[in-house]
């Protein structure tokens, strides 16, 4: 497979772009090799530069639950666009994606919109440390919850693969109010509630896919609520990966464990820069101008953005099968990976909740980044490298977690996996 004019792109693009990239993870580092550099997408396909063709598992990293180009949310867009592309005052779409929100996820009575991930949970946070007046926040090892400075400590993602716990830039003093606890240890969030009694609230991926796909068990997470609850903190679930993909109306219905913020992003937006946060109305109506909270946006619930929104959840409340086809073929997926890798020699652990999969070349199962951080990164770097000449599209870090969409069909699951036999043969040398 020719990538010249990806490899023209990228040089052109370093020149001017701080490592030819907007977010560091696209840069292809720790698989080797160039970023493939995108002229279209349609359905469950990308389409490079150089007019190759491959299947998305990627998805824009979360967002493009109906694939490329979904005619729905395309024509919602161009109506959108028609009438305006900001007004910095209020619409209706706004109000209506926030009544789908709240009628979907038992624990959000009202949200706010922002434009990223990053700021739906940076604002959650000054939110709960407005609310309960406190000023320590607990995050656990492997968790990403954007790029702002609090949280940037042993971030997962893009920080992780690059072996930086934390960034220059960030000031200790703002970090210092962060304490890290273990994932699925719950002894390790005790010692920090032993260690501090200035906790306002518990930030966590309930289902984790920045360290690869790592869901919380169910025990642990009633725990944390528990002791949340005793100590007068917030439990803060972050669902900007995780919400509409792993299930259609949040963790919380398949945990049992209710949270009292949830940050959204990635599908919410159907492909556009959307992020929100809600919670109980007692706790969001802290928030400015209701209360003394600041919060705000220039292009907050902007209404291109807030009409892929709409078409992309409403869409999927009129399917709400749809999550359960799509995991269906999440579990296909690596039920044929793992007897792929078995067949070869090769230990594989897998994962799928809804329309999210992982995977990871190691011999034990992984519950926390310590385990997954075992696993065999020069592999992973194998196996992307010879996926992508197979024309399939896969997250360029083990850290990261697959998606299925509605466009990636049977056939195509089935093909993936036949590229699976094929590539394992060549890596294991039989
Ligand atoms: C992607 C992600 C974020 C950050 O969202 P951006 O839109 O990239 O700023 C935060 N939390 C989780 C769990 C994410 O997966």
């Amino acid at each position: 497979m020719q990538r010249i004019h990806s490899q023209e792109d990228f040089q052109e693009a370093q020149r001017f772009i701080p490592g030819g990239v907007n977010s560091p993870v696209r840069a292809f580092k720790s698989v080797g090799g160039t970023p493939v550099f995108i002229k279209e997408g349609k359905g469950a396909y990308l389409y490079d530069v150089d007019g190759n063709r491959y299947v998305d598992y990627v998805q824009s990293w979360g967002p493009l639950i109906f694939g490329h180009r979904d005619e729905t949310i395309e024509n919602a867009v161009i109506d959108a666009v028609k009438h305006g592309l900001s007004f910095g005052a209020p619409t209706e779409a706004e109000t209506e994606l926030a009544k789908d929100v709240v009628e979907l996820f038992e624990s959000i009575e009202k949200i706010r919109f922002v434009s990223s991930g990053t700021e739906a949970v940076m604002s959650a946070i000054r939110l709960a440390r407005g609310f309960t007046g406190r000023d320590d926040i607990v995050k656990f090892e492997g968790c990403y919850h954007g790029h702002s400075d609090s949280l940037l400590v042993s971030a997962g993602s893009g920080a992780a693969t690059f072996g930086t716990p934390s960034s220059p830039g960030v000031p200790a003093d703002f970090t210092k109010h962060t304490l890290l606890a273990k994932y699925n240890d719950i002894e390790s969030v005790k010692k920090c509630f032993a260690d501090s009694d200035n906790i306002a609230c518990v930030i966590i991926e309930p289902i984790a896919g920045n360290m690869g796909l790592v869901p919380a068990e169910k025990e642990f997470l009633k725990e944390l609520r528990e002791l949340c609850d005793a100590n007068g903190a917030l439990l803060i679930f972050d669902e900007v990966m995780s919400g509409f993909r792993a299930t259609l109306r949040g963790a919380e219905t398949i945990t049992g464990v209710t949270p009292d913020i949830v940050t959204l992003g990635k599908v919410i937006g159907g492909g556009m820069p959307v992020g929100a946060f809600g919670g109980r109305a007692e706790i969001m109506n802290m928030l400015s101008p209701e209360g003394p909270v600041y919060q705000a946006g220039t292009l907050s619930g902007n209404p291109v953005a807030m009409a892929a929104g709409n078409a992309a959840i409403s869409k999927l409340k009129q399917n709400s099968r749809v999550i359960d086809v799509l995991e269906k073929r999440a579990q296909r997926l690596m039920e044929g990976m793992s007897e792929a890798a078995s067949k070869h020699g090769i230990p594989c652990q897998t994962t799928v909740r809804g329309s999210m999969f992982g995977f990871f070349f190691n011999e034990n199962p992984v519950k926390n980044f310590d385990d997954a951080a075992k696993s065999d990164a020069e592999l992973f770097a194998k196996f992307h490298t010879a996926m992508l000449e197979e024309g399939y599209y896969f997250a360029c870090s083990l850290y990261e977690t697959g998606f299925i969409s509605t466009a990636i069909t049977d056939q195509i699951i089935e093909d993936t996996i036949a590229a699976f036999e094929k590539v394992f043969g060549v890596l294991s040398g039989k």
